[in-house]
């Protein structure tokens, strides 16, 4: 039996989970303004106890150690990172030299994250130096696509030369429930399956046998859908028309359709999907168009990622959003009936567990509670300890 530490590393945070072989129980955290004076970890300990303290002007390593501490008596035999980008790479690795340099070369296309797992990685690596490190990367579920969903219709040299092609993310996600609801639904990684990954970042993709054919997120995660606060797709040309006749330098156009856009920019108000149901039920019209907006880019896209399959068996819904939100659910199956998709509205309001929720017809239409954590231990085990088990639903 073994037992896995997992690490999502942030440039100022950092979640981890121990996810045990058994899957009976977790122990887990969340530690926040690392380097500030308001550093703070909480979390639950062995024995499921809440605790929260608070860590002085604690780094990564400090509060590592806080955390460590808190796990008790239970022995961890390797630890897997969530590495965001990594380029090629096609699956989990053993981290070695190469690997950090491999994520480090890849911080231009994910500045906000590769050099924050770097840093969970040696601060890890030195806490635990002989304990095998696994990097399971968000990218690496996608490098299944084929050429003609990757490359963007752009000069041959800007891909060659500087890879500029669409990676797309999510993929620890998509890969895990696409797997959950394929093996409940009788044929484990069989059949073609659309992904909505609904949450503060949004992401569709298309699953055939198990592996990724098309998604909708590109070279960075702002390409797709209507996000919390990111733009998703725009004009190209939005770029040049900002900068030449409003002034605006590529720090504020970044910061705009990052940070400024999405659910909040169209409402002006929330890029949290709760707070928009309230408002647009009260009559908001600014809040119930950007629940529009979202609700009709994701159909088509869903509908576009649909061209990637030989056959459709059925629709996920997962993320914050998708799993929560009834409402959103209904919104989307409705616009997108004439593919045959249909919801029961009962089993629909019904939550926490992965289901059936269509009305017995086809294709079919799913919630799947995501669980990125699993998927990382389950390929840690994978690669640092050669162990072939697979999740057990
Ligand atoms: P995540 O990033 O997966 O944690 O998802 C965050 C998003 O899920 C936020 O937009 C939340 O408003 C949304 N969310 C969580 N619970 C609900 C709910 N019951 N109804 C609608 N949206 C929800």
């Amino acid at each position: 039996m073994s037992n896995i530490l997992v690490i999502n590393c942030g440039s100022s945070s950092f979640k981890y989970a121990l996810i045990l072989q058994d899957y009976d129980y977790r122990i887990y955290g969340l530690a926040e303004n690392l380097g500030t004076p308001n550093a703070r970890i909480s979390g639950v300990t062995f024995g499921n106890e809440k605790f929260q303290i608070d860590l002085g002007q604690a780094d990564h390593k400090e509060a590592l150690a806080v955390a460590m501490s808190r796990i008790g008596q239970v022995n961890f035999d390797a630890i897997g990172h969530r590495v965001v980008h990594g380029g090629n790479i096609t699956s989990a690795r053993l981290i070695d030299d190469d690997v950090i340099q491999h994520i480090k070369d890849m911080s231009p296309l994910a500045p906000l994250h590769n050099p924050a797992h770097i840093v969970g990685i040696e601060a890890t690596a030195q806490l635990y130096p002989d304990l095998p490190q696994v990097a399971v990367f968000d990218t690496a579920f996608h490098q299944s696509m084929p050429e003609k969903a990757y490359r963007y219709a752009l000069p041959q040299a800007l891909y060659h030369e500087h890879g500029i092609r669409r990676y797309g993310f999510h993929g620890t996600s998509h890969a895990y429930v696409s797997e959950r609801a394929s093996t409940l639904a009788g044929a484990k990684n069989q059949g073609g399956w659309l992904v909505a990954h609904l949450g503060n970042g949004c992401s569709t993709c298309a699953v055939w046998n198990g592996q990724s054919l098309d998604t909708s997120m590109g070279f960075t995660p702002l390409e797709g859908l209507v996000m919390g606060t990111r733009s998703g797709d725009v004009d190209p040309s939005l770029h040049y028309f900002l900068a030449k006749n409003l002034g605006w330098d590529i720090e504020k156009i970044d910061r705009t359709l990052n940070r400024d856009s999405g659910l909040l920019g169209l409402s002006g108000l929330s890029n949290d999907m709760r707070t928009l149901i309230d408002a647009a039920e009260q009559g908001n019209e600014n809040a119930a168009l950007a629940i529009e907006v979202f609700v009709y880019r994701l159909a088509k896209s869903l509908a576009a990622m649909s061209c990637a399959l030989p056959e459709l068996t059925g629709l996920i819904f997962t993320g914050g959003i998708g799993e929560n939100s009834a409402y959103i659910r209904e919104k989307v199956v409705a616009t997108l009936s004439h593919f045959g998709f249909s919801i029961d509205a009962e089993k629909n309001n019904l939550r926490g567990q992965a289901m059936r929720i269509d009305a017995g017809t086809n294709p079919q239409v799913w919630v799947v509670p995501t669980d990125e954590e699993a998927r990382i231990a389950q390929e840690t085990r994978q690669v640092a300890l050669a162990e072939t088990t697979t999740i057990a639903y």
